[in-house]
């Protein structure tokens, strides 16, 4: 069966037979794992996943792909090491298909939701994965380690449960079709909800953050007051400049150049 690539599932398959290697490589893949695949596309990465785990759930939503790989992986199917389920990742439950079951995220995903997947898998279902080995843009790769020294929400917003790691850059050639950008693989590694001990801490970290970065040319100091004034906490306006001497913050500092262990205890003394 030939199949036509579709844009709009952000459909660039993988060609580069290092970069699968370093996938595996990066996510130390055992016999044990259980892997979950998010766009298995024709395979390319299922079958290395195949040949390294123990088990792989394998999410696509193109029904014309998923009729490829029953018929690519009918054996593996039939002994139930591989399980294809048709649908749309953003709606897939780890938390029933996955209950109580230590798993992987290993995956090249769709670069439209790139965002949303790192979100959900991190912060919104409960049982996350231990860890997760990304084919990404690069820009975005490059953001999420801070390689430039610059933070950012989504650096941020990853850092608060686990340790990224820039793995390498994947050209734009090693892809059918051709995308306009580069690539990189990262591994997001000690997955954790361990620093947030309360929902309300989770709640607050990210309300800083947010409003720390919500206007880029106001300096952080700057920003954070909207914080207070929104909610009418203003019996702690001076608390800002408390904090910032506190834990010796330039007030002239921007959101981007303050480091995650800052942010935390930023936020701790609010
Ligand atoms: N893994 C394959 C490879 O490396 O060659 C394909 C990667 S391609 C970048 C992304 C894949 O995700 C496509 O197969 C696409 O159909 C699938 N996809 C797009 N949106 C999806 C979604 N919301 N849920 C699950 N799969 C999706």
């Amino acid at each position: 069966m030939t199949h036509q690539a579709k844009k709009s599932m952000g459909q660039n398959f993988l060609k580069s037979k290092e970069a699968l290697f370093k996938m595996c490589e990066a996510s130390s893949l055992c016999g044990k794992d259980v892997v979950l695949e998010i766009g298995p596309g024709k395979g390319a990465l299922t079958e290395k996943l195949l040949e390294k785990s123990k088990k792989v759930f394998a999410i696509e939503m193109d029904r014309d792909l998923v009729t490829i790989l029953e018929e690519r992986f009918k054996e593996e199917i039939k002994n139930k090491k591989l399980k294809i389920v048709e649908g749309d990742c953003l709606e897939f439950k780890p938390d029933i298909y996955l209950k109580n079951i230590s798993y992987k995220i290993i995956a090249n995903i769709p670069y439209n939701i790139t965002g949303s997947i790192i979100r959900k898998f991190l912060s919104d279902v409960k049982n996350k994965p231990t860890l997760m080995t990304l084919l990404v843009q690069k820009e975005v790769a490059e953001r999420i380690v801070a390689r430039d020294g610059k933070e950012s929400i989504l650096s941020l917003s990853v850092k608060a449960y686990a340790t990224p790691k820039y793995i390498m850059k994947v050209h734009k050639r090693f892809f059918s079709p051709e995308p306009k950008v580069d690539s990189a693989i990262i591994s997001i590694n000690n997955i954790s909800n361990e620093l947030f001990k309360e929902k309300s801490d989770e709640e607050l970290f990210f309300r800083l953050i947010k409003t720390g970065f919500a206007h880029k040319r106001k300096v952080l100091r700057k920003n954070l007051e909207d914080i207070q004034i929104k909610e009418v906490r203003l019996p702690y306006i001076n608390k800002i400049d408390e904090i910032f001497a506190k834990l010796n913050i330039n007030p002239k500092a921007r959101a981007e150049d303050i480091k995650f262990e800052k942010w935390i205890q930023i936020s701790h003394l609010f």
